[in-house]
């Protein structure tokens, strides 16, 4: 390289999930320019999306973390269709209940005549809270329903069951941001189910399924222009004189002109030496609880706590009868992962949720001989706290002292969102957006860097620049808003 030329800026990717990798793939396609190194803690990439083969016969694999998506994810879909793989459809049917509380998206049931008046109230409600978003992102699901006279058995029932089912939130459903929910029926491009005015669910929509992810992300990470690290932990990071200093955990330094984190937020913050006032409030009021997944072929275990129809449905979702409000869910992976279509077992999964109260939980109750895999996971709350102090500040953190943020956490909890942060913090960086071709993946990308950046992708004058001129001292005056807000709210917290 001539002494004029200059040398390609050294990246560190901190994390290889789905929000590092899609980072390492997008820089990774300019490598003159950028030179993309990705330090892992475990030996694979992929982070929660894994794979592992469970004991018995058949020698079966199965995702055990991550394990499908709507159709609407376009970004994932176009980066596994780059290379090779692609996902099976599959038409979702859940069993909501049990007994007199049973009901499904297939079938009608005796629960949605009961609350047929409820399902057309909450109909309006949606849209209500719909039209008035901005504020709504900030009140949780349960104090919605109150506000608007909903009963607690149809909240309960039926309401806090759908939620859990959307996003995983196990105990902590109450606290989902209401505006994100009424999102999930009334987007207009990415909703996943009509709301449907009689049985509030009717539909089986088209879902995919991942195919073995530890080999798709192994194949992308071999393919792509980074170097991958396995076993390689980050211990600290130091930013100083416009450089990164990242230390191993072997006590190994080196030097970085940039870091994206696509670890998690605590992460961060344990790893970060001085972050600065803004990176401790954005990153510091997220809250993560310890959820633990339980692989197993207990069919008794499942017919105690769900309406279990064997060859149909594929989740589940159980309310506790003394507590309506704790949720579990579990899923049936032969029902949908292809590679365990008829092989004569059901693997059963059920995750239990939030291990701060699990003296609720039922996992006391699968018997240890039938149970063939058991893992822990961090997941972050969707609560509306999280949406007020986190999600729309992301922006004023992004790029401080060289320094770039991915992963679910700078939104919501779907691969769709870790590999949207992931092009996004590379775009940032100046790399260009590799799926310009396809308008719905491409307006979600444009979402999250408005939204997560302050940042628009087209230049001169257009609707989106507008906005975001627009937008930019709002966002200020919102900023100190919340923040007195939050103030508050941390003196008068109960617990
Ligand atoms: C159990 C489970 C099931 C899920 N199922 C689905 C699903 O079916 N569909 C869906 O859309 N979404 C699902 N999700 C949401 C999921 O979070 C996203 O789909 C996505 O895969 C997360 O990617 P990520 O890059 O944000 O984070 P992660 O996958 O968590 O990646 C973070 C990576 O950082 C690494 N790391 C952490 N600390 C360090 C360090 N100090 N140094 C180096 N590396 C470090 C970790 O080892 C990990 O590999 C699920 C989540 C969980 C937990």
């Amino acid at each position: 390289m001539s002494i004029f030329t200059k040398r390609p800026a050294r990246v560190l990717i901190v994390g290889s999930g789905a929000s590092g990798i899609a980072a390492a793939y997008a820089l990774g396609k300019c490598p003159d320019r950028f030179d993309v190194h990705v330090w892992e803690k475990s030996a694979l990439p992929g982070g929660v999306a894994s794979s592992v083969r469970i004991e018995g016969p058949g020698n079966l694999f199965i995702n055990d973390g991550v394990q499908g998506g709507t159709r609407s994810y376009r970004n994932v879909l176009n980066l596994m269709t780059e290379f090779g793989f692609v996902g099976s459809p599959v038409y979702l049917k859940i069993s909501f209940g049990k007994g007199p509380t049973a009901w499904s998206n297939y079938k009608k049931t005796q629960l949605t005549d009961t609350h047929k008046d409820e399902i057309k109230k909450f109909d309006r409600t949606l849209r209500i809270i719909n039209k008035f978003e901005c504020v709504f992102v900030f009140v949780p699901i349960s104090k919605v329903m109150q506000w608007f006279g909903h009963s607690d058995e149809f909240c309960n029932q039926m309401v806090l069951p759908l939620v859990a089912l959307f996003f995983a939130t196990g105990n902590q459903t109450p606290n989902v941001s209401s505006a994100v929910i009424a999102r999930v029926f009334l987007d207009d491009k990415l909703r996943m189910f009509d709301y449907d005015p009689e049985r509030l669910l009717s539909q089986m929509p088209e879902m995919f399924i991942f195919p073995n992810l530890c080999e798709m992300y192994q194949t992308i990470v071999k393919k792509i222009a980074c170097t991958f690290h396995g076993e390689r932990t980050v211990e600290f990071v130091n930013r100083e004189q416009g450089k990164v200093f990242v230390t191993d955990d072997k006590g190994c330094q080196e030097e970085f002109d940039e870091i994206i984190f696509s670890c998690t937020a605590e992460t961060v913050l344990a790893v970060l030496r001085n972050p600065t006032f803004m990176e401790r409030k954005v990153l510091g009021n997220i809250e993560y609880y310890n959820d633990v997944t339980i692989t197993h072929e207990d069919e008794e275990y499942m017919a105690k706590h769900y309406e279990l129809n064997t060859n149909v449905d594929q989740y589940f979702i159980r309310s506790d009868p003394d507590d309506p409000t704790k949720l579990e869910m579990s899923f049936n992976l032969s029902n949908y992962q292809p590679q365990l279509k008829g092989c004569g077992r059901n693997i059963y999964q059920t995750i239990f949720l939030n291990d701060a109260a699990k003296s609720a939980w039922t996992i006391n109750e699968i018997n240890t001989n039938k149970i063939r895999l058991e893992k822990w996971w961090r997941k972050f709350s969707h609560s509306w706290r999280h949406f007020a102090f986190t999600v729309p500040f992301m922006r004023y953190i992004q790029g401080t002292k060289h320094t770039w943020y991915c992963g679910t956490y700078t939104l919501i909890g779907t691969h769709e969102v870790a590999v949207i942060s992931g092009l996004t913090a590379a775009y940032r960086l100046g790399a260009k957006y590799p799926f310009p071709q396809d308008d719905l993946a491409k307006m979600q990308f444009e979402d999250h860097l408005l939204l997560c950046h302050g940042k628009t992708a087209r230049f001169g004058c257009n609707k989106d620049t507008v906005v975001s001129i627009c937008m930019a001292p709002l966002m200020r005056i919102f900023l100190v808003t919340a923040l007195c807000l939050q103030f508050f709210v941390r003196c008068f917290r109960k617990d």
